[in-house]
């Protein structure tokens, strides 16, 4: 074999090797996730409320699984919450932004706020989905959550926020 075929044959095996690495779809729709020791069982992290049992990384949740936790699953209602101008600034290019994020969560807005009851209280709760354009506020958020605590007040219900899908803000 002369030294053309063996770089030839060469190229072909890294090409393989590259065709083969997964995609974006195909890691946030496989049943593991990368952490500090390695794959984890995505139903042993979700077990585990989406923390690592080793180094106690807390994973992104969507609000959905925030309530799911937090009320139970379908022990929740969501509240539909006002939708403003979508773009009042007139940003370049905010407004695919939002599109995109609306395909990839199924969410109008970065904010979502729910109702339920917890030991028989009555709960205001919102929570804010970090791949919705990075959770950012924008006009639509901030109506979100100011429609949450108007409910609660309404309603005389306290007001529990997931600021981050980390943070707790029990008001
Ligand atoms: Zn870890």
């Amino acid at each position: 074999m002369n030294w053309l075929k063996k770089t030839f044959r060469l190229g072909e095996k890294i090409r393989k090797i590259f065709k083969k690495r997964p995609t974006k779809d195909d890691i946030e729709n496989s049943d593991w996730v990368s952490c500090c020791k390695g794959p984890i069982n995505r139903k042993e992290l979700e077990e585990n409320l989406w923390v690592c049992k080793y180094c106690g990384k807390n994973f992104r949740i969507s609000c959905i699984q925030r309530f799911d936790i937090f009320f139970g699953q379908n022990r929740y209602e969501i509240l539909k919450t006002p939708m403003p101008s979508e773009d009042p600034l007139n940003f370049e290019s905010y407004k695919d932004k939002i599109l995109a994020a609306r395909k990839k969560t199924g969410q109008d807005c970065a904010v979502m706020i729910a109702k339920g009851k917890i030991n028989g209280i009555e709960i205001t709760a919102g929570a804010v989905n970090f791949d919705f354009i990075g959770g950012s506020f924008g006009a639509a958020e901030t109506e979100a959550f100011i429609f949450g605590v108007q409910y609660a007040i309404n309603n005389s219900t306290p007001f529990c926020f997931f600021c981050k899908w980390w943070w707790t803000k029990i008001i």
